[in-house]
């Protein structure tokens, strides 16, 4: 099988964002205002605002170092299994990012929610093909604090992204970190890419170590801050997720894989079936680069790394027939 040469991504040129937080406007604890400054102070270009069940365009925060992105996350909980939305029901919690906040308003701003017939998976779809179509990217997100495993999520279709990490539900205890079932929606045959966010409600002042604030961020390389040319990376999936490691540069050439990334212990190529590529750092130093030639084989591939503080960040899934 021949691959053409590819850039999957650049070695630098990134803008790096939360696209996951909640502010006063729902039950954050700092407003708006005091997100983006505290963003600004930590190197992040852009934040999605998804306070729960309302959608807000923060146009007002823009300026030429930040980006507010138009979203909120929504939910569709099993009335079913247990009567009460807490602790032991299960729920899908979706966050939809608006790819033009200037299109649709009045209907956007009624913050459309899903049916609540939980277990209906063909309504969910319904409802995200809907949205898509008014113009949200949907994301499914923290699988595992909503009580919910393959059965739940295997047959969601139309998806943009899945969260791969969530900052605050790792500090809840609930393995904010799920790759697993990332690579189960693909085996299961989705198509879709990977998000790390914070999901920050900072109930706990920054500096305290259970403050959700910067542990998982997307680096998106984006053209320009500007709306367009962020939402034109992000449907392209020119970004890849973290909690602190960088990827430098990742691409295919003459068939071989080639990775560049800031000092790491591990560096694997997760693929489609069970075969993983990986460098590993000799006990005690660190690795900066791989190569892997491609047998061709790989049906899709995505590369995650961990360095020594057991952080990880990774690529989204890329599919050979892309090539
Ligand atoms: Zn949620
Ligand atoms: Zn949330």
């Amino acid at each position: 099988m021949k691959l053409d040469d590819k850039i999957l991504l650049p070695d630098s040129g990134y803008f790096k964002a939360n696209l996951h937080c909640h502010t006063t406007i729902s039950d954050g604890e700092l407003t708006p205002e005091e997100i983006k400054s505290a963003y600004k102070a930590q190197g992040y270009s852009i934040v999605a605002f998804t306070d729960h069940e309302r959608y807000r365009w923060h146009k007002e925060l823009d300026d030429e170092n930040f980006l507010a992105l138009a979203a909120f996350e929504t939910e569709c909980c099993d009335f079913n299994t247990a009567p009460n939305c807490w602790p032991d029901q299960k729920t899908y919690h979706l966050n939809l990012f608006d790819t033009d906040p200037t299109q649709n308003q009045a209907e956007k701003a009624k913050s459309p929610r899903p049916l609540r017939r939980y277990g209906d998976v063909p309504a969910l779809n319904e409802y995200i093909a809907e949205m898509s179509q008014l113009g949200f990217l949907v994301c499914y997100n923290h699988p595992y604090w909503s009580l919910q495993d393959y059965n739940d999520y295997a047959h969601l279709r139309g998806l943009f992204a899945m969260e791969i990490y969530n900052h605050g539900c790792e500090h809840d205890g609930l393995y904010g970190f799920h790759p697993q079932a990332y690579d189960e929606m693909m085996r299961a045959g989705q198509r879709l890419f990977a998000l790390s966010t914070d999901d920050n409600h900072d109930r706990v002042p920054f500096g305290d170590p259970l403050n959700d604030s910067f542990g998982g961020f997307v680096q998106i390389a984006a053209e320009k801050l500007e709306y367009a040319s962020v939402i034109e990376a992000l449907r392209a999936g020119r970004f890849y997720w973290s909690m602190g490691p960088q990827l430098q540069g990742v691409r295919v050439e003459g068939g071989v894989l080639k990775v560049k990334t800031s000092p790491v212990e591990k560096i694997f190529v997760i693929q489609r079936g069970r075969d993983c590529y990986k460098k590993l750092a000799p006990a005690g130093s660190t690795i900066t680069e791989a190569q892997f030639p491609l047998t061709g084989k790989e049906g899709w591939f995505r590369i995650e790394i961990r360095d020594s503080r057991g952080l990880y960040a990774g690529t989204n899934a890329y599919y050979l027939e892309d090539f």
